[in-house]
Formats: structure tokens, sequence, C-alpha cells
């Protein structure tokens, strides 16, 4: 499986924690029609995005480590271990040992991660942001910053006001408790490399991290859950049934890909198979993902 991408003075490394068959297509993509479903198949079997025996969609849960000349980035942290999902038996108080084999296998610590950035504030995006400590949720990464952007985060804080929201009491808030959070404006830059971009739609301020020094093409970008699958790729406005505003998320989708396409930007998918990245190059009325070598 590849895990690292050198592009640039930067390396990115992938830090799997699952990818299995996982959703049922039709119900993840409420617009999709059995038909489509039908003609595509074939193609998304081979990518291994669809899995022959069960029929549901293969996704990948992974973080994203960019290390840059100044900086090791965290970029989104998964579901991480111990945290009470009842309605997703997958996901629900997981206890294995993956996600810090798949760190160590990269040669990093927690110890060694200076920032760790959420694209979003969902259940996949969160979980390793804590760990348990004695009863208590604390930091995994001991020495980060958190970065999450502000509006996001004040979404969120009135969504668990009114009805508690699991993954932010039990992965965000202690962040914030502990003095670790940084809330950023959706254009917020970290040193010459790292950038974020406002992608709204799968929530109210999810941003995509554009990594690279040039003002006019980015080396990467990290692309959270503007995307979930090579499908909408190839019909953009295919939205899933979990993006807080379908028509922006859409439309943020199209520009999205038609801003890196032919431009050579490696696009690291946050829930892509492996190896979930790749270079954008027109399909018809969509885009294709090349999966990088
Ligand atoms: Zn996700």
């Amino acid at each position: 499986m590849t895990t690292r991408f050198a592009v640039g003075d930067v390396t990115i490394h992938r830090i799997v924690e699952q990818e299995q068959p996982l959703f049922d297509p039709l119900t993840f993509f409420p617009g999709l029609t059995p038909e489509r479903l039908a003609e595509n198949r074939g193609w998304m079997e081979q990518a291994r995005a669809l899995d022959p025996k069960t029929g549901q969609l293969i996704l990948c849960i992974q973080s994203y480590v960019v290390r840059t000349p100044h900086h090791t980035i965290l970029v989104d942290s998964c579901v991480g271990n111990g945290k009470d999902r009842p309605g997703r038996p997958f996901w629900h108080m997981k206890a294995d040992d993956a996600y810090m084999r798949a760190l160590a296998a990269e040669g990093l610590t927690v110890e060694d991660i200076d920032y760790v950035m959420c694209t979003h504030l969902h259940v996949d995006h969160v979980g390793w942001n804590t760990r348990l400590e004695n009863g208590r949720w604390v930091p995994t990464f001991p020495k980060a910053r958190y970065v999450f952007a502000r509006k996001e985060y004040d979404f969120w804080q009135s969504e668990h006001a009114r009805e508690p929201v699991p993954p932010f009491a039990d992965s965000v808030l202690p962040i914030v408790e502990a003095q670790r959070a940084e809330l950023v404006a959706n254009d917020f830059a970290l040193g010459d490399h790292i950038r974020l971009e406002s992608t709204p739609g799968h929530t109210p301020d999810h941003v995509a991290v554009r990594v690279g020094r040039s003002a006019d093409r980015a080396d990467a970008v990290l692309t959270g859950d503007l995307i979930h699958s090579p499908l909408q790729a190839r019909y953009p406005e295919q939205s899933m049934r979990a993006d807080h505003d379908q028509a922006q998320s859409a439309r943020t989708r199209r520009t999205f890909l038609e801003r890196y396409c032919d431009t050579g930007t490696l696009c690291c998918m946050a829930h892509f198979p492996s190896p979930s990245a790749g270079r954008l190059t027109r399909w018809g009325d969509g885009f294709r993902c090349d999966p990088a070598a």
C-alpha cells in the first residue's frame, strides 16, 4: 500500500485506520439511481471503490500527515478508540492498534505532531484528537496545537447546546478545555506551505488544506469530505446524505474539481480507496482521479 508522497519540499504520509466496505451506495448517495450504479459498477469495483461481495462502498478512514521543512501537521484524526458510537457498530468502542501502528510505520510518534487540523468536525475526522487516560479525554498529541475553523466550531457548539453531539463532547471540547485549540478564519495560513481553502457544503465551514509555497499552483491539496467517492468525481452533482447543504456541496465539489483538473496538483482524498491520492483529469462532463504511483 502506498502511504507516502513527496511533493516539492514536503512529504505527505497516509495514516490509515480502516479501509473496508462501509455503506450501501444507494443510501449513501440519495440521488443515485440503481441504473447509474449498474452502469458504473465495473470500473468502481476495479478501483476497489465498491465491494463486489457486499455491494457496499469501500471507504478509507485515514489521516494525512504533512511534513514541511518547518512543521509536522496531522490533518483529520479519524475515529479513535473507546468512543461511544452505538449507531455505527464498526466505529463503536474501537480498541484496535491499527492507527498507532500506521503512525509508527511512517516513523512518527504522537510527540512529533506540531499541529492537528480538522477539515470539519464530523465523527471520523476528530476521533484521535483525544484518548482516554484515567477516565478522562486528553489530547492524543501532547505537543500539538489543534486548528479548527471558527465558524465550524461555532456551528457544532450551538448544535451541541441543543442536543448533545458525542464527537464534539469527547473529541473537540476536551481540546478547548486543555487550551490547545486555535479557532481560525477559513483562510488561515501556517508558514508559507499550508493554507486553508474554504469549501463549504458538507458542513457549514468545511475547509480543504492547500500544500505548497507557490501562490498560483498548489503542490498538493487535502480534500476532507468535499468528496467521498470516485463516483462523485465522475458526477460532481452527486451529493451524499450527510451533506449539510446538498446544493452548496455540489457547487463546491464542481468548482474544486475544475480548479485542480489538469494542474498536476496531488489531490489527497479523505475517503477514496487506496492509494487515495491522485491527479485529476477530465472524464466526459466530470472528472477522474488517476491514482498516484
Ligand atoms: Zn468523513
